[in-house]
């Protein structure tokens, strides 16, 4: 590391909050798929902001927009109309195919407002008693950081300590169908099941074919609503516009953050049908910067983005060729034990134990051979490029991938 980058690490040691556990890499400047640190060391970006800047780095009709508008109106809270957001608001919805939207700015707020949905739902129209919804969720989730959230997260380390938490959740094994059938009989007052299409933080968790389908099934036979967070899954990750679409799910409540904005601007959204997005009323929920004009404007560029650029397509397509060249190291590697994933969503396992350093170590060896991923949980390292790579990029990613695992030998 040089001097300069150590200087800036050291620094934000001391005054920041030790919340993270970042890479030993400090970036100034991203194009496309690439990112440069402090000393103009350039590097691949294989994580993308963990898959919200889909469209690249710094793309720059993303950007224009977000410059315009900033000239123009920043914030007016929703306290008053602005002129963006209505046009935001018809545009994304016909993009997804939904009555409406309700805009919020991270993921972890988009998933409280879904689940606040789904109660009041689940009260209003379902007629559950109140206070006594439950909502299934499934093992070895994650949906975000607050306390809600948390309170049905099964990593220990995330939630120890921060309690009292919330009630009302239900825990079932992911991609078994047999356990999501047996909660929703167990009680007369489930509201919503909630569900990654693909588990990201976890690992990169594919579901077997026909999970999702016959999991939205079920809910719909038990009228539940199916809520899926396509935060890290959704915009074209995994070669479809949503994970979902692999099996032709429609959900009841869709969650999106990251990529809607790709990666310029803090957006997420929330949506839903009118019969249930109308239980919200003035008052009930929201947020100051929910819905302000730079992120309408900057979301609608980054969903064009999206289609005229076929990104879902490209992800599709590279995601193949990414996992047929690493499957291809595995077999004259044994460090590799095992390559996972759709799309340009994927993760290799390594050859350790969870508690092993070896993969931080594998992810420093990237970095000096210019490749940026970061380890998940332990032994799994995910790969999830900017969607705008082309086959000669990840062609020579998979080189400095071989060479940086050749070189524990
Ligand atoms: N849901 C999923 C599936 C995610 O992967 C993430 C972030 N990794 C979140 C929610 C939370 O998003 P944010 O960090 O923007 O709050």
């Amino acid at each position: 590391l040089s001097s300069k980058s150590e200087v800036l690490i050291e620094k934000e040691n001391k005054y920041g909050a030790h919340n993270y556990h970042p890479l030993p890499v400090v970036l100034e400047k991203g194009e496309g798929v690439y990112v440069w640190d402090v000393d103009g060391k350039k590097y691949y970006d294989f994580l993308s902001a963990y898959s919200a800047v889909n469209q690249g780095h710094c793309h720059p009709k993303i950007v224009q927009a977000m410059v315009d508008q900033a000239q123009k109106l920043t914030l007016t809270s929703r306290a008053f109309y602005n002129d963006k957001l209505g046009n935001y608001e018809e545009y994304i919805t016909n993009y997804f195919g939904f009555d409406k939207v309700l805009p919020m700015n991270t993921g972890a707020e988009a998933v409280e407002t879904a689940l606040k949905i789904c109660r009041k739902w689940a009260y209003e129209v379902k007629g559950i008693p109140e206070n006594q919804a439950q909502v299934i969720v499934c093992e070895n989730n994650f949906h975000g950081r607050t306390t809600t959230i948390i309170s049905f997260s099964n990593d220990e380390s995330a939630r120890k300590n921060f309690g009292p938490f919330t009630d009302g959740f239900i825990k079932i094994e992911y991609d078994n169908l047999e356990a999501l059938e047996k909660a929703l009989e167990s009680s007369k007052n489930i509201a919503g099941f909630l569900v990654e299409p693909i588990q990201g933080e976890a690992g990169v968790y594919v579901p077997s074919e026909g999970y999702l389908a016959k999991a939205k099934a079920l809910c719909e036979k038990h009228n539940v609503l199916f809520i899926a967070d396509e935060v890290q899954t959704g915009i074209a990750r995994t070669g479809k516009l949503l994970a979902v679409h692999h099996e032709n799910v429609q959900p009841d409540i869709l969650i999106l953050g990251k990529a809607i904005s790709g990666g310029v601007y803090p957006v997420s959204a929330v949506l839903a049908n009118n019969e249930i997005m109308n239980v919200i009323k003035p008052g009930q929920h929201g947020s100051t910067f929910g819905g302000n004009p730079v992120a309408a404007a900057v979301a609608i560029a980054a969903l064009e983005v999206i289609k005229d650029e076929k990104l879902a397509e490209n992800a599709e397509r590279l995601g193949a060729i990414l996992r047929k060249g690493l499957n291809e190291i595995a077999e004259r590697n044994h460090l590799i034990k095992l390559v996972r994933g759709k799309g340009l969503l994927n993760a290799i396992v390594i050859n350790s134990d969870e508690e092993s350093d070896l993969a931080w170590e594998i992810c420093l060896k990237f970095r000096d051979n210019g490749l940026l991923a970061k380890p998940t949980h332990g032994n799994k390292i995910r790969f999830a490029p900017p969607l705008v790579m082309t086959e000669a990029q990840i062609q020579e990613c998979l080189e400095i991938i071989e060479k940086s695992l050749n070189e524990f030998r």
